[in-house]
């Protein structure tokens, strides 16, 4: 089964008056870099590359770099073409948008050879630990005119909060670190309340601290029951990183802008987590995630992904957290404290939904994982059509 065509789509939706913020950046629009790979056999598959800068580079990679390299070759191998590409790319890559670039193509690739074997990705990886999977909601960002007015935010998130219970999740994810931290900690307070004692209430900082301002949150996050703490400081900053798990019992997150298994290693190696979230899409694909799962637990870090952009990122997230090994195991399983549990943006993304012909949306907070091949999705391709600003191909 030869590679003959690699085709991407970069999708926008705007958001107007429903744009967000984290502590890092505004989000006026959603935005995907989708990747079709095209065979002689008739068999096309599809994967998301990159959820955090602009998209144009990391095409003009899949496009200028990579296919060169995967053109006219066996599709049948993923971790081969992965490896090629990674060392072939060495002096000038190995993280940020190249490594996104190989995690597009790695998906396109898992997701071929499960349409060539008809067998769904977790099968091909060694199995399912779970058919159902228990997710969080990750939302209660800054949202308004002036994402910086606490009391407007504080009545939007009682709303966005008591939403969430309604629609029976049992874990939710605030953000943190826009608003001076006593402002930030009154916006947690407001949501423990609507939530209730029964929700598990997680909190993320985008990397906003210094470390002696992320241990006081810290410190004070506790009395709220936080679970987790992600990304408390800047991703560098390990040294920091272990200064905050070691001042705190909340459990530490972090690794979604970091980079195949050499970054993830680092971060094992110097007990800077508890928790770590390699995003698929960015981290290295199914290749990679599947060998940064691997050292995680070799160091006994819970390896729980990172999702973030549209259904096919949504759909190899789901493939994957399907074959994450419980940690540790007992006979009762639980998430989070031995199952992974899954990211599901809660925010408005037309993407999400839109490309996939059935659309994958939790029901009580739990989505099943699917038994089609390859990623187990169908995708929409003229709503890829309606939402394509930029289409490059390489053949
Ligand atoms: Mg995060």
């Amino acid at each position: 089964m030869k590679i003959t065509r690699i085709e991407t789509f970069l999708l926008k939706a705007p958001l107007g008056e429903e744009r967000f913020w984290s502590s890092q950046a505004s989000f006026p629009e959603r935005k995907s870099l989708l990747v079709r790979i095209d065979t002689d056999a008739g068999l096309s598959g599809w994967g998301e590359a990159g959820q955090y800068g602009p998209a144009e580079p990391v095409a003009s990679q899949i496009h200028d770099v990579f296919a060169p390299m995967l053109l006219g070759e066996e599709a049948r191998q993923p971790a081969v073409h992965w490896d090629l590409m990674y060392s072939r790319t060495r002096d000038f890559g190995a993280k940020g948008s190249t490594i996104e670039a190989i995690s597009g193509l790695d998906i396109a690739l898992w997701d071929l050879i499960g349409r060539f074997h008809e067998a769904p990705i977790w099968e091909l990886l060694g199995g399912a630990f779970r058919r159902t999977v228990e997710t969080y909601a990750t939302g209660l960002y800054y949202r308004g005119p002036d994402p910086t007015d606490l009391a407007a935010g504080l009545t939007q998130l009682r709303e966005e909060a008591a939403r969430y219970r309604e629609e029976g999740f049992s874990a939710v994810k605030a953000k943190i670190g826009l608003l001076p931290p006593r402002d930030d900690l009154e916006r947690i307070a407001a949501i423990r309340e609507a939530i209730g004692d029964d929700i598990l209430l997680l909190a993320d900082a985008n990397h906003a601290y210094n470390t002696h301002v992320a241990c006081t949150v810290a410190r004070e996050l506790e009395r709220f029951r936080i679970y987790w703490f992600e990304e408390p400081v800047v991703p560098e900053d390990l040294e920091g990183y272990r200064r905050v798990r070691a001042s705190t019992t909340i459990a530490i997150a972090g690794g979604e802008c970091e980079h195949t298994r050499y970054g993830f290693v680092r971060w094992f190696a110097a007990h800077a987590l508890d928790i770590a979230q390699p995003d698929p899409t960015a981290a290295g694909g199914f290749t990679e995630l599947a060998r940064i799962c691997a050292a995680a637990s070799a160091f006994h870090v819970q390896c729980l992904p990172h999702v973030w952009g549209s259904g096919v990122a949504l759909a190899a997230g789901l493939q994957l957290l399907a074959t994450i090994p419980p940690a540790p195991y007992t006979a009762s399983p639980r998430a989070p404290y031995t199952e992974p549990l899954l990211e599901w943006d809660a925010n408005p993304n037309p993407l999400r939904t839109e490309v996939l012909e059935e659309p994958i949306v939790p029901r009580e907070g739990k989505v099943q994982v699917p038994d089609g091949p390859g990623l187990g999705i169908r995708i929409d391709e003229r709503a890829v059509a309606r939402y394509t600003v930029a289409q490059r191909c390489s053949e």
